[in-house]
């Protein structure tokens, strides 16, 4: 298996060697990661300056890893693009910090995840739920046990893996549950503060309300100990509204006039 490994917390996150680490005896594991932090980077993509992708030593683990100025995103194109073998799985993780409900959206670590779905490729992320742990052995070990499954699995074109683990030791986990994406409004709170010339700066300072986190969701089931899979895809499209914009469709088109 020849699995290709990035993030959003940077090439020399804990996260992600802990996860190339685990993810060794699989197959050739490499490595295209953004070269400092990139948390809430999004789907962002550089099309306005030089990208770069320099080799680097990630000590003792003797893997081909290459250090990007890019985006999480940047890097799987760049992985994908420059690679003499395509890679089999992209897993991006793992994250510091759980990637539940609308994080999908300002995620770099699931963004990566979608862009390698995007590029025809079997694809995952990984977070786990804390900010404050350095063990990441359960996710590790989840993501090392799914890597199979996932390369077997039947999956729709541009599907792939949200996968959120408890920060608490594996023989702690209750169990696992495939979930829906639940919301976690964020209080869009903004300090406005004061700097030395007296220009104002902003500082974003929101908390996650979790308002809907019930049955089913990915929120539920972390919060229950159990690990989240979240099949994730990139269509949009409010299907079930459609039907209901037929009138705002036949007044433009009126509007258009005949042809
Ligand atoms: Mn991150």
């Amino acid at each position: 298996m020849n699995i290709l490994v990035t993030n959003d917390d940077g090439l020399f996150a804990p996260g992600l060697r802990a996860l190339v680490e685990a993810l060794l005896p699989l197959g050739t594991v490499w490595v295209v990661a953004p070269e400092r932090e990139q948390s809430a980077a999004g789907h962002a993509i550089t099309l306005h300056k030089p990208l770069r992708m320099d080799p680097v030593q990630l000590n003792g683990l003797g893997v081909e890893a290459y250090s990007s100025n890019g985006t999480p995103a940047d890097c799987v194109i760049l992985g994908c693009l420059t690679a003499a073998t395509r890679p089999d799985l992209v897993v991006s993780g793992i994250n510091k910090g759980a990637n539940l409900g609308e994080e999908v959206l300002y995620s770099g670590t699931v963004s990566a995840a979608m862009e390698a779905a995007l590029q025809g490729l079997r694809a995952m992320a990984v977070s786990i739920c804390s900010y404050d742990t350095e063990d990441f052995s359960a996710p590790a070990r989840a993501a090392v046990l799914l890597a199979g499954p996932v390369l077997e699995a039947v999956l729709p074109d541009d599907c792939f893996l949200n996968v959120n683990v408890p920060a608490v030791p594996w023989n702690e986990l209750t169990g696992v549950e495939i979930t829906h994406l639940g919301r976690r409004a964020y209080i869009n709170a903004v300090d406005r503060r004061e700097d030395p010339r007296g220009r104002p700066y902003y500082w974003f300072t929101g908390e996650p309300r979790e308002s809907r986190s019930g049955a089913g969701t990915d929120i539920g089931a972390v919060n229950a100990g159990r690990v989240s899979i979240t099949p994730v895809h990139f269509d949009l499209t409010s299907h079930e509204t459609g039907p209901r914009l037929e009138e705002a469709a036949r007044v433009l088109n009126e509007g258009i006039g005949p042809r």
